[in-house]
């Protein structure tokens, strides 16, 4: 139908650009219909400490598989819903799966589950209320939830931004600076910005060669992070060496195909009742591919 015409145009011109950005506009349909058709699904990515090799939580990605059509990319649809501003129902509906299933994770390991927040909810004054009741829906502790903002989101400067990320890490929910280093963020703003974590992009992590023994970028970064009081998750670590050079320099933890893929919540789950049984085992990728 046209809703399939316009996602074809969309693939071909790159993004989202032919799609009407009202709500109710074709965009809106495909993404509702596929909400409603259970389309979606979400997949988690282990988060491991540097130093330990533990699963320290990890991040909900979002995913969609159309049937008989396969995987849609999130940057292929992300996109239309941020322009639809179905981008926010999206997200509720992450929030809420991401939260159910990490409060059935085993409580001995206190695993973090981190999810992505768009920009348009931010600026709503009643999403704090929304995450309340998302925690106390599902019961999953508030110190166990870390969203996820980008700097350009932050970029508005919106008053009832700050104000919503302020109450909720006044409630113990965690918010993390994502994609690091893309964005424009000063470091007057950076200083003030309502954050505990703070994600290096994965362009800075892919600067690390293979004979390198340092990496002044990363140093930079996880020197400025911890100054302010920030941890730093490395974005993107495909390799050993990549490992080994942010641990030198500090960094926290790493996310990144040489711990894990995005994969089924079932994958998550086993590798932190594995961690439960034998505490201190740093875990071992099972899965290897896509
Ligand atoms: P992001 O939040 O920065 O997520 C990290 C992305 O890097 C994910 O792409 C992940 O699959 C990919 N990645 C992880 N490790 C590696 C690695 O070692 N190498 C490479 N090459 N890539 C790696 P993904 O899942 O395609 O998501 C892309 C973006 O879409 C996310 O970037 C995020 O901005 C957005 N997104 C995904 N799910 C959601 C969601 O539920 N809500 C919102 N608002 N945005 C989402
Ligand atoms: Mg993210
Ligand atoms: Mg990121
Ligand atoms: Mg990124």
């Amino acid at each position: 139908g046209r809703a399939e015409l316009a996602l074809y145009e969309a693939k071909s011109s790159g993004g989202g650009r032919t799609f009407s950005r009202d709500a109710g506009g074709e965009g809106w349909v495909l993404l509702s219909s596929a909400l409603a058709n259970n389309e979606f699904t979400v997949v988690y990515q282990p988060i491991v400490n540097a130093t330990t090799g533990l699963v320290a939580g990890a991040e909900a990605l979002l995913r969609w598989t159309r049937p008989g059509k396969g995987p849609v990319s999130p940057a292929e649809f992300i996109p239309i819903a941020e322009s639809t501003g179905f981008i926010t129902k999206l997200d509720h509906w992450v929030l809420e799966t991401a939260c159910r299933e990490a409060a059935a994770w085993p409580r001995a390991v206190a695993a973090k589950v981190t999810v992505n927040v768009s920009g348009r909810e931010l600026h709503q004054p009643d999403y704090y209320q929304q995450v309340v009741d998302v925690l106390i829906r599902t019961g999953l502790p508030a110190n166990r939830l870390v969203l996820e903002v980008t700097e350009s989101t932050m970029e508005a400067d919106s008053q009832v931004a700050l104000d919503v990320l302020r109450r909720l890490r006044a409630d113990g929910v965690r918010i993390a600076i994502d994609d690091f280093g893309t964005g424009y963020s000063s470091l007057s703003r950076l200083h003030h910005l309502p954050a505990d974590i703070l994600k290096i992009d994965r362009s800075f992590v892919m600067t690390i060669q293979p004979q390198d023994t340092g990496a002044p970028l990363i140093a930079a970064i996880t020197g400025l992070a911890h100054a302010l009081g920030l941890t730093t998750v490395a974005e993107g670590v495909e390799h050993e060496y990549q490992a080994r050079v942010l641990a030198h320099h500090g960094c926290d933890e790493n996310q990144g195909w040489l711990h894990g893929r995005p994969d089924a919540p079932e994958l998550i789950h086993a590798a932190l009742a594995q961690q439960a049984l034998s505490p201190g085992e740093p875990f071992v990728k099972t899965y290897v591919g896509n």
